[in-house]
C-alpha cells in the first residue's frame, strides 16, 4: 500500500495507474472505522484500484468547532487499512499544499441545499466540503466516488455539484454502518462519555418511530417531527434539528409521498451527532 502526501506525486501516480485500472475513491477525515471500511470494500469490489484520502479539511470547521480536536489516529488508520489489503494508495495531504496562501477558488452550491438541516447551524460547512471534493476529484479522477448515506446531506450535495459541473465519476451512496445497538458508527462517537453514549442510540430509535408511522399510514411530516421531538426530549439530548424532506432534492414536501429523508441531529453534551433513515413511500 503507497502512501502520497504530496500532490504533484498523486497525479503522476494516478496518471499510470489510470491506463491500465479503473479507480475507487473513498475520502474521509481518517479515525477510520466500519463505516468507512465498508466504503472500502464496495469501492474494491467495483473498482480494481481503492484510493483512500485522508485529510482533516479545515475549511468545513468553522471558528469554534472541533478542527483541532478532531481525533487522528494515523498508525491504526493506515494499519487498518493496509491490514485489509483492498486499498492500493492512501493519499495524506497537508493543508498548506491543498489551502496556499492566496488561494480563492471555492466551489460552492448556490441554492438551498447547503442552507437546511446541517447548513442551518453550520453555514459555511458544505462549501468547505464541495471545494474540498472538487479539489480531490480534480487530482485523483476515480471512476467512482465512495460516500455514505450516514452523511446524506453531503451525499446529495456532491452528487448535484459532480452533475452541474459534469464530473464523469459515478458517486455511489452506501448504507450506514451501525453499532449493535443502532447508533451510527462515527469517528465524533469517541467524544462520548459512557453516560452519554448510552444516550445516543436515542437518535436512530426515534427515526425509527418516524419510520414506523409512516409505514403505519401518516403522511402529515409536522405530525411525525412532532412525536420524532417529543421522544427525543424524553432523553438528556438537546435538538439541533428534525427533518422530514424530499431525498436527492432537500425540499421541503407539504404532504409524504415518494423517497423522503428523514433526518435529525442533536448534541448530547458538546457531542453533535447525525443520523438518517431514507423511504419510498409507494402511495
Ligand atoms: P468522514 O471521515 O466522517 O468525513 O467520513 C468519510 C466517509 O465515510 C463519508 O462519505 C461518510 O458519509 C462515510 N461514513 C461515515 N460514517 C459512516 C457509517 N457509519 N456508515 C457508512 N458510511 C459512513
Amino acid at each position: 500500500m503507497k502512501v502520497i502526501t504530496k500532490i504533484n506525486e498523486m497525479q503522476t501516480y494516478i496518471n499510470k495507474m489510470k491506463k491500465r485500472h479503473t479507480i475507487g475513491f473513498v475520502p474521509t477525515m481518517g479515525a477510520l472505522h466500519q463505516g468507512h471500511m465498508s466504503l472500502v470494500a464496495a469501492a474494491a469490489g467495483e473498482n480494481s484500484r481503492v484510493v483512500v484520502s485522508i485529510f482533516v479539511n479545515p475549511t468545513q470547521f468553522a471558528a469554534g468547532e472541533d478542527l483541532e480536536k478532531y481525533p487522528r489516529p494515523i498508525k491504526k488508520d493506515l494499519k487498518m487499512m493496509k491490514d485489509s489489503k483492498l486499498v492500493a494508495c492512501v493519499f495524506k495531504p497537508e493543508a498548506a499544499d491543498m489551502y496556499p496562501e492566496g488561494f480563492a477558488s471555492y466551489v460552492a452550491l448556490e441554492n438551498d441545499m447547503p442552507q437546511v438541516l446541517c447548513g442551518v447551524t453550520r453555514p459555511s460547512h458544505f462549501k468547505g466540503v464541495t471545494t474540498v471534493i472538487a479539489k480531490l476529484l480534480n487530482i485523483i479522477k476515480p471512476d467512482r466516488l465512495y460516500l455514505g448515506q450516514k452523511d446524506a446531506q453531503q451525499a446529495f450535495i456532491l452528487e448535484k455539484m459532480m452533475k452541474d459541473l459534469n464530473y464523469e465519476t459515478v458517486a455511489v451512496i452506501c448504507p450506514t454502518v451501525r453499532e449493535k445497538d443502532g447508533l451510527a458508527m462515527s469517528s465524533r462517537n469517541s467524544y462520548l462519555t459512557p453516560e452519554q453514549r448510552n444516550t445516543a442510540p436515542v437518535l436512530y430509535t426515534s427515526l425509527q418511530m418516524a419510520e414506523s408511522m409512516i409505514e403505519l399510514g401518516e403522511r402529515n411530516p409536522e405530525t411525525v417531527k412532532k412525536e420524532v421531538r417529543r421522544k427525543l426530549k424524553e432523553s438528556q439530548a438537546e435538538i439541533d434539528y428534525v427533518e422530514i424532506i424530499e431525498a436527492g432534492t432537500l425540499k421541503r414536501c407539504e404532504k409524504l409521498c415518494g423517497r423522503v429523508l428523514i433526518a435529525a441531529a442533536i448534541c448530547i453534551g458538546k457531542t453533535r451527532l447525525i443520523d438518517n433513515i431514507i423511504m419510498d413511500i409507494k402511495d
